[in-house]
């Protein structure tokens, strides 16, 4: 069986204690490989070879630093069908979407991120006749980044490329659910001629790792994306060590379709933005509200898309809905279903688990689920899934869509669905969410910021925002006479 090594000091290393973690393939519910169970002991020597490493490493200018960081986006881009492979395999998404989206993606954060670090720069304000004062943004050491298991090697290298561009040395952990890409990013690290300590890649448990990567006094930076319960323990641990916190956490995201909108293009995006990676993904739609005079006709067809939605296995070209990442959230995402009809909810679609024949007859997969009838403010409504599963309720006016779509604890994502460009910018403008969409969904920018409000998140990604919170400012005051 495969196994999955940690990478430290530029080598590939077993974890010290020996131990390994069983790693599933989601479309079998067979474990397939083994994933190093890390202690603090290893982070203990991740940050020393990173301590050891920064001061060559963040003296080095940006060009040299975007000659290494390309040849990495170019190793992945060469080895992009395997990596999508590997991507489907370990987290049970359609091979097709890794393909066409997480692994170009993670290409497109290194040759982003490499080039962005070139033309990042920073103020200079006059003191009109007494002084110059100058910013300088310097790296801060040696940084964590913490990753989620529903797009791995997408966000995982979203956090590592703008630390390591701007001269940083990175300890970073993926989700010990999906450990395979990071791993096998490690290897092209090497191959690419990372020095020995810029990245380190830790693997094993959030409780025993993560913590550690949060609580260890020489690491200054911590960027973590995940849950929101995670965050806020986080959150607690690094504020007294006055750690600088950048946390990207979950959403319950509306969608809100007025009566004017572009139906076919609201009715097609609504598809793809409550189902695509089994609803795996923190930008999808989980609620979508519907303006009363087309929510019937709505609501029939989307039901009917949903149900032609084709699940299968996640290595078939054909397959739209692959698998759920893990048993333990398959059997989440179904407790939620059942809440739903406690709470009075219809189940219009799904709302089982599907059971394939032949080599993923033991697989995760649960059929895309609609559900109405349902108030704004139950459980259902108000709590975070992560699954295909959405629930549609009708509204009257603007006035009361918004006081459904901003009742939640959070506000990463929305989408509005009109023709009217001034009720679009009105909408826009009172949703309370970091990232708001007309007419679109996941229509990605990497220049613009990105994150959430509430209790979504604190701090943004994107652009430059990730340069600036990867770097230090120091302002420097000179005076002229
Ligand atoms: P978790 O919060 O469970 O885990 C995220 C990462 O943190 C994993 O690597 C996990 O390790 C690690 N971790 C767990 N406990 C700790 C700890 N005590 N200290 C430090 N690290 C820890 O989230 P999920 O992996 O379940 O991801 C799904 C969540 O991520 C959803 O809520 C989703 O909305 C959110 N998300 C947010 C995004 C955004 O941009 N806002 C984007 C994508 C996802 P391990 O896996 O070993 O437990």
């Amino acid at each position: 069986m495969q196994r999955i090594s940690n990478y430290i000091n530029g080598e590939l290393v077993e974890p010290i204690s020996g131990a390994y973690l069983e790693n599933f393939e989601p479309a079998t519910g067979k474990v397939y490989s083994l994933t190093p169970d890390s202690d603090e002991r290893d982070v203990e020597i991740a940050v020393e070879a990173a301590k050891r490493a920064f001061p060559a490493w963040a003296s080095k200018s940006p060009e040299d630093r975007f000659e290494i960081l390309m040849r990495i986006a170019d190793l992945i881009k060469r080895d992009l069908d395997f990596l999508a492979e590997a991507e489907s395999i370990d987290n049970g998404k359609p091979k097709s979407l890794a393909k066409q989206v997480d692994i170009p993606r993670a290409v497109a954060n290194f040759r982003f991120y490499a080039t962005a670090a070139i033309h990042f720069g920073s103020e200079s304000y006059e003191t009109v006749g007494q002084a110059i004062n100058y910013t300088l943004r310097q790296p801060i050491g040696v940084v964590g980044c913490i990753s989620p298991w529903n797009l791995p090697l997408y966000l995982f290298t979203w956090k590592i490329a703008p630390a390591l561009a701007a001269g940083n040395c990175v300890v970073a952990k993926p989700s010990e659910i999906t450990p395979m890409t990071a791993y096998l990013l490690s290897k092209i690290c090497i191959e690419a001629g990372l020095p020995a300590g810029v990245l380190n890649v830790v693997h094993g448990l959030g409780s025993k790792i993560g913590a550690a990567i949060v609580k260890h006094p020489q690491i200054r930076a911590i960027s973590f994306t995940g849950g929101t319960k995670t965050g806020a323990w986080i959150a607690s641990q690094a504020a007294p060590m006055f750690k600088k916190l950048s946390l990207e956490l979950g959403g319950k995201n509306p969608s809100i379709v007025f009566a004017d909108c572009n139906y076919e293009q609201a009715l097609q995006t609504n598809i793809r933005s409550s189902f695509t990676n089994q609803g795996e993904i923190c930008l999808c739609s989980s609620r979508i509200f519907i303006e009363k005079p087309i929510y019937e006709r709505f609501r029939d067809d989307f039901v009917q898309l949903a149900r032609n939605l084709k699940i299968g296995d996640p290595l078939n070209d054909s397959t739209q809905i692959g698998a759920i990442v893990s048993k333990q959230h398959m059997e989440k995402i179904l407790s939620y279903v059942v809440l739903a009809q406690e709470e009075g909810g219809r189940i219009l679609t799904g709302g089982k688990r599907f059971i394939l024949e032949g080599r993923c007859e033991e697989g995760y997969f649960v059929e895309p689920t609609v559900i109405e009838g349902l108030t704004f403010d139950c459980r259902t409504n108000q709590e975070e899934i992560f699954g295909p599963v959405v629930t549609l309720q009708p509204f009257t006016d603007e006035e009361e869509v918004l006081h459904y779509a901003n009742s939640v604890e959070y506000g990463l994502s929305a989408t509005v669905w009109t023709e009217n460009l001034s009720r679009a910018h009105r909408v826009a403008h009172k949703l309370e969410s970091g990232v708001i969409w007309v007419n679109s969904w996941l229509l990605r920018d990497l220049r613009t910021p990105f994150g959430g409000m509430k209790n979504s998140g604190i701090g943004r990604e994107g652009g430059f925002e990730a340069l600036r919170f990867f770097t230090e400012e120091k302002n420097v005051c000179l005076k002229i006479n």
